[in-house]
């Protein structure tokens, strides 16, 4: 790393904390990486049970044909089913395994969830629908509707299969159909199939020894159970009055519920492993001045923003203006300070860096601000560049820690030790519980398609799971080779982005361009080569280099395979030139019009 003598004005000194990050980093790193975590299936199944509906629903099983069947029902679903329909497409169905539309708005309803990136950016078809959020961040409920809303517009509730979850797709190479077998013996057939499972809807456990044995009531963050708590989630949990309530996990989801667990609970204990970095939030109504402004095309222009405002590219202004954006603020504010005004990537990297280092100050010194006991504060500050996790916004949670019925139980760095019939035992200490909250997120690093709860066989029968035993392989991380007319929708091998429906809405986009082409041309199967496929594998590998380095001085976490760089979670990453510049080969590929590195053929 160059010398970085800008930072001699700066009240931080960025040797120390780059030797403060890699040890607080050191301390997290274990040898098991992704299999410290439970399955929730087996003994763990009911972890993942939807607590939403009423039991005992059932229909006949269907045997139909369906021009395109998506697997899905959250924004991702909902976006490819808009886009078709927009491109003209009719004879669609969504299959979903929760009750209704919604994804991932529709399981996690804990109190006070909310979306914590500005919901003018995060919501998206605003313009298509009409729709204004009411609030800069809109609440859990609030999304949960719009999405329900989105099904509505486009017709998608017509033909849709809720409560159903696939067991078994196979490609039939005779009659160019994908067989889609589900937990409601359907055996129903499509010409296309487009996964849209989400990237984060399996729940984990931790691995804690003990983890089976505990007897009070216990449940994951994503299937709240309201019966237990009373309240709904706006809050008002009065059936914890005299309880004695513990949670594991301190990430973006526990940062939300935790002050209203503190509100209500006798006690509180809050198991911390790596604390959150937790900025202002600042939320307020919809200006409805703002909003009657607002010019055709607002939406695209504002969500493509932020979009290169947070993937750390340039922008001669910041619309969305909040917490996410500020790191690159700070970037320009040193960058008008340097002075040669030579702007090489490596010049952007150094600034990067202090830029983030700026910032966490901030966050670290927020902590001091808000925290009235001095231990409690220290333990509360992370110590990690702001995009090694997910950062968090809110204005209640570190308040908590001041309430006398709330007691942080830092672990420093090494997690819960074991649990019992009736405790979670923590630095030696034994801490008695009624009720255990699990918020220890959701699989990531894990294969494909135990996270989408089945495998795929493809053509000549090899399944994909077999394919990717290696690494996933596909172009553009939505096409697969010996898997035809089969799509993925997700951000592997693709552009990650923090707005995360913005990325599902390219890839939806390119979805309808497809389907459109091959109508148009008469041609009924898709299929990338080999060719293409190994070309995208290779692009993959050879832009990871830049987005490894950042994430491997980084603390563990799900964005960095829990700290494990092998080969294989490389390849699995998003496109390391970030989602901009996935987005514009998209559209270069669109518009060069041969379909560069797909087979269509016409049987
Ligand atoms: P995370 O994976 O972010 O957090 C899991 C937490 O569990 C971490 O704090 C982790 O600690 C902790 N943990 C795991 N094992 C142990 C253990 N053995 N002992 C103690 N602690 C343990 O899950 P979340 O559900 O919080 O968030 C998942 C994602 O959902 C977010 O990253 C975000 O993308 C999304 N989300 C988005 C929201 C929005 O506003 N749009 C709101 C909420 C969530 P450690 O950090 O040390 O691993």
């Amino acid at each position: 790393m160059a010398e970085t003598n800008v930072t001699d004005p700066l009240e931080f000194n960025a040797d120390e904390l780059r030797a403060k990050y890699r040890s607080e980093r050191d301390k997290r790193l274990r040898a098991d990486g992704n299999d410290q975590y439970v399955e929730t299936a087996g003994d763990f199944s009911h972890y993942r049970d939807d607590p939403y509906v009423e039991p005992g629903f059932t229909r006949a099983p269907l045997t139909d044909d369906t021009d395109v069947v998506i697997i899905g029902g959250g924004f991702g679903g909902l976006l490819a089913g808009a886009r078709l329909r927009d491109a003209g497409v009719e004879n669609i169905r969504i299959v979903e395994k929760g009750g209704d539309f919604g994804g991932t708005w529709y399981w996690n309803r804990y109190p006070g969830a909310a979306c914590d990136i500005e919901s003018y950016v995060y919501l998206p078809l605003l313009e298509e629908t009409g729709y204004m959020p009411s609030k800069k961040y809109a609440t859990g409920p609030e999304i949960l509707a719009y999405s329900q809303q989105i099904a509505r517009h486009y017709n998608l509730y017509d033909n849709a299969c809720l409560q159903t979850e696939i067991q078994r797709l196979h490609w039939d190479d005779a009659a160019s159909r994908w067989v889609i077998e589900t937990s409601r013996n359907d055996r129903m057939t499509a010409r296309y199939v487009i996964l849209s499972n989400g990237p984060l809807n399996r729940p984990k456990l931790p691995g804690i020894p003990g983890v089976e044995t505990f007897k009070g009531h216990t449940f994951h963050t994503s299937r709240w159970d309201y019966d237990y708590t009373g309240g709904d989630s706006s809050g008002g949990l009065t059936g914890l009055k005299g309880k004695r309530i513990g949670i594991i996990g301190t990430g973006a989801t526990a940062v939300q519920c935790v002050s209203h667990l503190a509100e209500h609970a006798e006690e509180l204990f809050v198991f911390q492993r790596t604390p959150s970095s937790i900025d202002v939030r600042n939320d307020r109504p919809t200006d409805e001045d703002w909003a009657k402004s607002l010019k055709p095309g607002w939406h695209k222009e504002r969500l493509e923003n932020f979009n290169t405002l947070v993937s750390g590219g340039y922008a001669d202004k910041d619309l969305v203006n909040d917490g996410w954006t500020e790191i690159i603020r700070n970037l320009l504010f040193f960058a008008k300070q340097d002075s040669n005004g030579d702007l090489t990537p490596a010049k952007i990297a150094e600034l990067a860096e202090l830029a983030d280092f700026k910032k966490m100050e901030q966050i670290r010194g927020r902590v001091d601000d808000v925290i009235a006991d001095a231990a409690t504060a220290e333990a509360l500050k992370p110590w990690y560049r702001q995009f090694c996790k997910r950062p968090c916004f809110h204005d209640d949670y570190l308040a908590a820690f001041n309430r006398e019925n709330v007691t942080l139980v830092d672990t420093a760095g090494q997690g819960v030790e074991r649990i019992t019939e009736n405790a979670v035992i923590a630095n030696g200490q034994a801490y008695e519980l009624d009720c255990l909250v699990y918020g220890t997120g959701f699989e990531v690093g894990t294969d494909y398609t135990r996270r989408a709860g089945y495998d795929l066989e493809g053509r000549e029968g090899v399944t994909l799971s077999s394919s990717w035993s290696q690494g996933m392989r596909t172009l553009h991380g939505m096409h697969v080779r010996g898997f035809p007319n089969a799509f993925i929708m997700g951000p592997a091998q693709a552009g990650f982005t923090a707005n995360y429906p913005h990325l599902l809405d390219e890839q939806a986009r390119h979805l309808a361009y497809l389907l459109t082409q091959a109508k148009d041309r008469q041609m009924a199967r898709i299929e990338v080569t080999e060719e293409a496929e190994q070309g995208w594998v290779d692009t993959i590998l050879s832009k990871a280099t830049l987005r490894q380095k950042f994430f491997e001085e980084c603390t563990p976490g799900y964005y960095n395979n829990e700290g494990k760089a092998n080969e294989r979670a490389i390849q699995n990453s998003p496109y390391g030139g970030g989602s901009d510049e996935y987005f514009r080969i998209l559209a270069d590929w669109r518009n060069e019009g041969g379909l560069a590195g797909l087979q269509l053929s016409n049987s």
